[in-house]
């Protein structure tokens, strides 16, 4: 009798004591199911993953949840996506997808090959003014059109010259991107692959965008309460993702951002089971995937002054297997880092921390650039990385390596710092 007791203590005291894989799971496949459609700004996929969200950080035993809510423009692409090269149908998310800021496109379009090797703007003007070339898509390597970046804004405008649109050509598996989506540009851009169009004559497209003003999105704010409220510290992860690519295909995100989330899901109902010294939010930002808006909005208009943040840990896709840990530290953050790394050191969590340089690229920027320490969290180039951005980035594709080491060194660092 008394050992199954003495048993039962212990499995209870495991338990409690560690992180949850299986609630982990259970969140990333939640979150990246179909019911979310890639939970991005139409069809309301953000948004019900926001509600998913609240019930789950209730049932986690937080103290407190509240919504915050802010709007932003965006531009969507919910219909008609389809495109053919010569007349053979490309696959949309696998041989295409559409720039973010990109008009929707109808039609069939004669293809002009800039030829970069010989590239002579003047030549290219020209031959554009032809007859055979008149409301022709533009092919050419993205990173080329970047280096001339002062022509391609004239091929842009729709006084500058008589192409219908471009179309860029980036290695497979191709991505999307959604940061700039609060505008819309004059012609039409589409992503392929080199393959897709290589030597191609003419693509016709039919691709529907609708531009949303206004759209509403919130952040979901779950708190519990440590035994002082002087100080707090704060997990943040972003639940948005990239949403549709036409009317049934969808990108999960179950390493972009699911990964995160699920973290800081279980690591609200770790601390509502252990109360902390201070008090502690969980954070789940909307909106990061156009530009952190999410955050953006909060640091703006915080609900506790940014100065009484000890910490801020910022969790975006530590859904792969890296041995290595990405992060990103604030100048003010810097004391901790030494902290982290000895921790890493001691447990042997990961084989390294590598700091890279700052960046606008997750939602700790925003409170970095205002002086809370803060640190980015991110595995990189480990097996689920190549599936960035793309519609790969699914539940099938699920690593959860980097899930048990994050967790054990931030809940280490707030018992030590
Ligand atoms: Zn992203």
């Amino acid at each position: 009798m008394k050992k199954i007791a003495i048993l039962f203590l212990f499995l209870a005291a495991l338990q409690l004591g560690a992180q949850d894989l299986t609630h982990y799971k259970k969140v990333v496949k939640e979150l990246s199911s179909a019911k979310y459609q890639g939970r991005g700004y139409a069809r309301d996929g953000a948004n019900k993953a926001g509600k998913y969200l609240e019930k789950e950080f209730r049932k986690a035993g937080v103290d407190q949840v509240t919504c915050q809510p802010f709007t932003i423009d965006i531009n969507t692409f919910c219909g008609k996506m389809k495109m053919s090269a010569d007349g053979k149908k490309l696959k949309a998310g696998v041989d295409f997808s559409m720039r973010e800021y990109s008009p929707g496109v109808h039609g069939q379009f004669p293809v002009y090959h800039i030829d970069t090797l010989n590239f002579d703007p003047d030549v290219l003007f020209a031959d554009l003014e032809k007859p055979e070339y008149r409301n022709c898509m533009v092919t050419c390597e993205y990173m080329f059109s970047y280096r001339n970046r002062d022509v391609f804004s004239r091929l842009q405008s729709k006084d500058g010259a008589p192409n219908a649109g471009f179309l860029y050509t980036w290695t497979s598996p191709i991505k999307f991107y959604k940061a700039y989506g609060h505008y819309v540009t004059d012609k039409p851009i589409v992503w392929v692959t080199p393959e897709a169009v290589e030597g191609v004559k003419s693509v016709s497209l039919d691709v529907d965008n609708q531009f949303l003003e206004d759209y509403a999105l919130f952040n979901v704010i779950a708190k519990v309460e440590g035994e002082r409220h002087d100080s707090c510290y704060v997990f943040t992860a972003h639940y948005d993702h990239l949403g549709n690519l036409g009317r049934r295909l969808y990108y999960a995100g179950a390493n972009d951002n699911a990964s995160g989330t699920a973290a800081i899901v279980t690591l609200a109902a770790h601390y509502a089971k252990h109360r902390p010294m201070y008090d502690m939010y969980f954070i789940a930002f909307s909106g990061e995937d156009a530009n952190l808006r999410g955050s953006e909005f909060f640091a703006q208009n915080p609900i506790v002054p940014l100065e009484q943040i000890k910490y801020l840990f910022n969790i975006d896709m530590i859904g792969d297997n890296n041995p290595v840990q990405y992060c990103e530290v604030s100048d003010q953050g810097m004391k901790g880092f030494e902290l982290f790394e000895k921790i890493n050191g001691e447990k042997g969590l990961f084989k390294a921390l590598d700091r890279g340089e700052l960046a606008a690229n997750s939602d700790h920027y925003p409170f970095a650039e205002r002086g809370v320490p803060c640190i980015f969290l991110e595995n990189q180039e480990g097996d689920a990385f190549q599936y960035y951005h793309t519609v790969f980035d699914n539940w099938k594709h699920a690593v959860f390596d980097s899930y048990e080491p994050v967790f054990k060194l931030v809940t280490e660092f707030v018992d030590r710092y």
